[in-house]
């Protein structure tokens, strides 16, 4: 992997600044070996300098550094996505579309998709299992919806989360409250033999603990917040944090769009001390599906 000094704005524009730098940057981190030809695997791969191409020479497959990658079909330059990226995940409550708009002087359109893309890379999609002292809890998240008063609950949806003490976070949007949603969440994230469950009070959580996993709980109702160890503090406060960030840097986040946002500050929270947080995430856009324009906005039409 690359050498990483510590990364500001500054240091990022000055080593960034150039197209060709990009790719160098993008072309290491996709081949730390050297490139390999990405039809049949050869390492004998010849430059065509002037057109920015690769050229098999096993195979005569041309391709580019970013073939089949989210940079590809973008219109974006480069070095508006090294810009782009670092603010997303430098801001520590995340940045809105419309203030990267204004920051990277693009349309809204391109900084809406842009932002999507750089969440859906985000997504875990082999977390780690928590394990240890786990804490789990979950609220309705309450989506306005333009014209419809206070009561109106449609685009209300239940955030859940676990907390592995000391460790990382996960997060997730699910339908309902009930116990097969909840119990079902904590199982797909923690590890079957950790050593305790701590949730509140809700019914939903009974019968989560087994021979080997403790379940403690901590009765809200009561003010019963904390009874020696057991507490589910840990998962409120990052919770209540992450509420702000959502309600401060995305006004109005819609149910459908908040799993996503999810994404992002479980990414956020759980690099908080990774000194090569956006190299990581450099490799996890390199990495990723690509997420066209097309298939989001049929996403959205799909909800
Ligand atoms: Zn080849």
């Amino acid at each position: 992997m690359l050498k990483e000094q510590e990364i500001n704005l500054i240091a990022l524009v000055e080593r960034f600044h150039d197209e060709d730098k990009c790719r160098i940057y993008l072309e290491k981190l996709r081949w730390p070996e050297g490139i390999r030809c990405s039809r049949c695997g050869s390492d004998k791969i010849s430059r065509i300098m002037t057109r920015n191409q690769l050229d098999c020479d096993s195979c005569r497959y041309r391709f580019s550094i970013t073939a089949g990658t989210i940079f590809h079909d973008s219109h974006l330059p480069l070095w508006k996505w090294f810009v782009a990226v670092y603010l997303i995940v430098e801001s520590k409550k995340g940045i809105s579309a419309n203030q990267l708009r204004r920051t990277l002087g693009t349309t809204y359109r391109t900084a809406w998709h842009l932002s999507h893309r750089v969440r859906a890379a985000f997504k875990e999609v082999d977390a780690q299992l928590l394990k240890g002292i786990v804490e789990a809890d979950e609220t309705f998240v309450g989506g306005k919806v333009e014209g419809m008063g206070r009561g109106y609950t449609d685009n209300k949806v239940v955030v859940v989360r676990a907390i592995e003490r000391g460790g990382t976070i996960r997060l997730q949007v699910v339908k309902g409250g009930d116990r097969e949603t909840l119990q079902g969440f904590i199982r797909e994230n923690v590890a079957g033999e950790t050593q305790a469950i701590y949730t509140d009070e809700l019914p939903s959580y009974l019968g989560i603990a087994d021979h080997d996993t403790e379940h403690k709980t901590v009765n809200h109702s009561e003010k019963e917040y904390v009874r020696g160890d057991v507490h589910v503090n840990s998962v409120e406060n990052i919770w209540s944090l992450l509420k702000r960030s959502i309600i401060g840097s995305y006004h109005q986040v819609s149910a459908k769009h908040l799993d996503a946002y999810l994404d992002e500050l479980e990414f956020r929270f759980n690099n908080r001390e990774n000194p090569h947080m956006f190299r990581d995430a450099m490799y996890k856009l390199l990495v990723a599906n690509n997420l066209p324009y097309a298939k989001l906005i049929a996403q959205e039409e799909a909800k």
